[in-house]
């Protein structure tokens, strides 16, 4: 080794050459988690998202998906590597425009390894080609990617995105997203935003959808089939794009009898929760044959079951109400669900009421009736269910059960200022439990400590509020069931858990 040979010059050298080891050693792998305790790998650590560019090519026949992936990032330790959550097969990885080294790990992870470390607060591009069959992944055993008879779907919470695009993984980083799919023409592609333009060129067509405002990596949804796409205006001004498949059969009238309101109904919910927002609102009904609906941000994914028994305008207030709590506003950790659940049931009460078919009161009297005290309903909290019961049926109608002891305890007036000024608060960002019962506590400057522990943390049915006491006393012996019941109780199914989270 001809360093041994050290002149007076190259002995300074020599010590330079020491510090750069010293300081390497803060360069360290990114986690292979968010720090999630619900779910250890979903997201990642040492760097935050600002912007995905999807450009892809998919074929309806063979479930071939193909394209690149540009991620605008920005590095929030020093990184000698970092992950993003993916399933389908690479082939190149560039960050900054050189190539880097990757693998694939378990449970679902892309590990990079940058050709050189990334100091902390480093703006860094990170474009990942790729191609893959996403119906033949799968992580912890499920798929939730839905084949469709001409198509596919990617719709699921909290897992999406493995199937079609490298991320981030996690609520927590949310970002704009561009995304462009090349499809045979005489198909079409449904996803997030607004529609900037449609190109046509050897029998493909690319769609270019554009979402302009932070979106979570699980509200981001891809849809390709055959549909019918319906533009519009709500009376307040919200661009309207709601899409149907065309092969829908008996459930084709029902679902845009329901759906063809998501103006009307958009407008109704500013009243109570404030301007709507985002750059457009929409649902689509694929062809699929699962059962849930799921608050996929602008463009709200509806199972054709959800239409089954005729048109439901309670379920797109549920979706619709997720628009502002849980969508604008996203939960911090999965334990927070509460802060997405109780409120858009809580936002299909207040439609119950609006069509007569039962007040906010008679329903929340109804459904602490209906669980006896030693019903497992209690057991679960909703203000940190657990991540097996997170989509459970307490924590929609228990946590709106919360959301009513709330303002009875406030009072209307604090109440709905609440309601209205939480989306305005935490805008565009993420916020905990905690954070809304400290905001709940500033509005209506009462201490809330106890009231949220009894209806949110305990694992046992809450007494029975004193002045509901000769209410709920005769509907325990014989609860009243609210008109609007059936119809809230058929959007139960509404999120993807179908794989046993
Ligand atoms: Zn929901």
């Amino acid at each position: 080794m001809h360093r041994r040979l050290i002149a007076p010059g190259a002995l300074a050298a020599a010590s330079l050459l020491l510090a750069i080891p010293a300081s390497a050693a803060s360069y360290l792998p990114g986690a292979p988690g968010i720090g999630d305790p619900y779910y250890p790998y979903y997201g990642n650590g040492g760097y935050d998202v600002s912007h995905y560019d999807l450009r892809l090519t998919y074929q309806p026949r063979t479930d071939e998906l193909e394209g690149t992936a540009t991620l605008l990032a920005t590095t929030t330790q020093d990184l000698s590597r970092f992950d993003l959550d993916f399933l389908l097969d690479v082939s190149e990885v560039r960050v900054n425009g050189a190539k880097a080294a990757f693998s694939a790990s378990a449970p679902h992870e892309l590990e990079i390894t940058p050709a050189a470390p990334l100091p902390k607060g480093t703006s860094i591009t990170v474009v990942v080609r790729y191609s893959g069959v996403p119906s033949t992944k799968s992580a912890y055993g499920f798929n939730t990617w839905h084949r469709t008879p001409d198509g596919a779907i990617a719709a699921d919470e909290p897992e999406s995105a493995w199937w079609w695009f490298p991320s981030n993984d996690h609520p927590l980083d949310k970002a704009t997203y561009d995304v462009s799919v090349a499809v045979p023409d005489g198909t079409q592609v449904i996803s997030n935003g607004t529609l900037q333009s449609t190109t046509s060129q050897l029998g493909w067509t690319r769609w270019n959808w554009r979402s302009n405002k932070p979106q979570a990596t699980y509200l981001s949804t891809l849809a390709i089939g055959k549909f019918d796409i319906t533009t519009g205006k709500s009376a307040n001004g919200i661009p309207v794009v709601n899409a149907y498949s065309k092969d829908l059969g008996d459930e084709a009238g029902a679902a845009r009898a329901s759906v063809e309101r998501t103006g009307e109904i958009a407008d109704w919910l500013t009243g109570y929760f404030g301007p709507y927002p985002f750059s457009s609102v929409g649902g689509y009904v694929p062809n699929t044959t699962t059962g849930y609906a799921l608050e996929t941000q602008t463009r709200v994914y509806y199972s054709p079951r959800q239409f089954a028994n005729g048109s439901n305008t309670s379920v797109v207030v549920h979706e619709l109400a997720h628009q502002w709590y849980g969508d604008s506003v996203s939960l911090k950790g999965w334990k927070d669900i509460w802060i997405n659940e109780g409120f858009a049931r809580y936002a299909q009460w207040l439609w119950s009421e609006h069509e007569g078919e039962g007040t906010t009161q008679q329903l929340a009297d109804y459904v602490y009736a209906s669980h006896p005290a030693d019903d497992p309903f209690w057991t679960v909290k909703p203000g940190d269910p657990g991540p097996d019961n997170q989509f459970d049926t307490a924590v929609y109608d228990r946590g709106a059960l919360a959301v009513q002891a709330l303002r009875n305890e406030i009072g209307d007036r604090a109440f709905f200022a609440v309601l209205k000024g939480w989306p305005q608060q935490h805008a565009y960002g993420n916020a905990s439990v905690a954070d809304f019962r400290a905001y709940a506590e500033k509005v209506s400057g009462k201490r809330l400590a106890a009231l949220f522990d009894t209806w949110l943390f305990q694992p046992s049915k809450p007494a029975a509020p004193s002045a509901r006491t000769a209410t709920l006393t005769r509907a325990e012996a014989a609860p009243v069931r609210p008109k609007s019941w059936k119809k809230i109780e058929a959007t139960n199914d509404v999120h993807g858990h179908a794989h046993g989270h």
